[in-house]
């Protein structure tokens, strides 16, 4: 059969989702090589595929990106993909794979140009996959920009435009608008959602397929007893704001004050590295805190789900029909949140307003209202009947596999 490539980055939110299908390949035949940091390497070893690590420059990649919560304009944005993922990764994948050969690639939408440029060089077809939400329009036009005006835009722009011609010559291909540097390339787009969920999906061509979330067991996760969730209480509610935002402790202090009367067993997953020993006393007793929590078994009992509104979050809520209270903060968040609400499964707060009751009432709502368990229902119904991992496999092999 064929010899795949997978290059992906660093981040939970875009290593989940390829699992499933990365062992589905595996499991249909492919030779699959992924890529990614080294701390991933475990969680690959479950899918059959080669894992290699590419060293990586976390300064680089730390300073101008995972923060995001600073972005005051999107070509920050911009700047985070060119110079924090293609500028020190392309060279990096090259030399690893320099004696290897590959019939087609796969690679995560946050190397927009970078995939294209790999595809290039490599001579073979190219598929993104996209673990946020598709764009039908560019970047600029969707994220929300903040507070612009103590914002050198032109020195930005000059820099990008100079980095990106450095780049296009040393690889010999041409220069993208600045705009199309963040833009999803590939002949084929598999995006971890359903048509349904997808905004504005009509102005999305043929390439762009809806697969659905790709919900497979994560072996290397902890396990969490289910029957230590019901003991006490017969709700339960779950609180994450993702695998990167996590070092909001007035945030974690309000969660405290405003469910600490309610009647719930509350799970909350307070991030591998944030030190909760300033709030260890103000813990209630229906809390239960881990610094990682398996996300997708906690959630099948869930009855409700406080989050960021993550791509992959939300999609892993919804997905088990779980209703949602967002508190979207940067990135693509904002916009997942707004659609989930659109389609009546969520609330959206706002973080900069946030108070302890109107956290706790936007909680009961979602609890007692059945209209949002039901529209979570509907919208899990279209990510389970997307057909998943199994039809995206299905789909690049029928397009870009060889025949035996
Ligand atoms: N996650 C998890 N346990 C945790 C926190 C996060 O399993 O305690 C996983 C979660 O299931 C999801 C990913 O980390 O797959 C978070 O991705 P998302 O896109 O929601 O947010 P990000 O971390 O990118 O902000």
């Amino acid at each position: 059969m064929a010899r795949v490539l997978y290059v992906t980055i660093p981040a939970e939110g875009h290593v989940n989702p390829t699992l499933g299908l990365v062992k589905q390949l595996v499991d249909n035949g492919e030779e699959v090589v992924y890529m990614c940091s080294e701390e991933y390497r475990a969680r690959l070893a479950q899918t059959g595929a080669q894992f290699r690590a590419y060293q990586l420059d976390e300064q680089v990649f730390r300073e101008l990106g995972f923060n995001p919560t600073e972005l005051k304009h999107p070509l920050q944005f911009t700047d985070f993909m060119l110079r924090g993922i293609i500028e020190p990764h392309i060279p990096e994948i090259l030399r690893q794979i320099e004696h290897d050969s590959f019939d087609y690639l796969i690679f995560d939408s946050l190397f927009g140009w970078g995939g294209a440029i790999l595809g290039e060089k490599l001579g073979i077809p190219t598929i993104c996959s996209v673990t946020n939400l598709a764009f039908a329009e560019p970047l600029s036009k969707i994220v929300e920009v903040f507070d612009a005006d103590d914002f050198d835009v032109e020195a930005l722009y000059e820099r990008l435009t100079m980095t990106a011609q450095s780049i296009a010559k040393e690889y010999n291909v041409a220069v993208p608008a600045i705009e199309d540097i963040t833009r999803q390339y590939g002949q084929l787009k598999v995006v971890f959602t359903s048509r349904d969920f997808q905004p504005d999906a009509d102005k999305l061509d043929d390439s762009y397929i809806f697969t659905g979330p790709s919900i497979t067991p994560r072996l290397d996760v902890p396990s969490f007893p289910p029957e230590q969730l019901r003991s006490q209480y017969d709700q339960v509610v779950y609180i994450s704001m993702g695998s990167i935002l996590t070092k909001d402790m007035e945030f974690y202090k309000l969660c405290f004050e405003a469910f600490r009367d309610v009647q719930a067993q509350f799970v909350l997953s307070c991030g591998k590295d944030t030190n909760m020993d300033s709030l260890s006393d103000r813990i209630p007793s229906n809390f239960i805190v881990e610094p990682y929590v398996p996300q997708l078994e906690v959630l099948q009992q869930a009855d409700a789900f406080i989050t960021h509104a993550g791509m992959n979050s939300t999609s892993e809520g919804l997905y088990y029909d779980v209703p949602l209270v967002m508190i979207p903060l940067s990135s693509d968040q904002p916009i997942v949140a707004k659609r989930v609400e659109e389609l009546g499964a969520g609330i959206i707060l706002d973080r900069s307003q946030l108070t302890p009751a109107a956290l706790k009432s936007a909680l009961l709502q979602v609890l007692n209202e059945s209209a949002y368990k039901e529209h979570a229902q509907q919208i899990g119904d279209s990510l389970r009947n997307a057909g998943g991992y199994k039809e995206a496999a299905s789909r690049i092999m029928s397009l870009f596999s060889k025949v035996n």
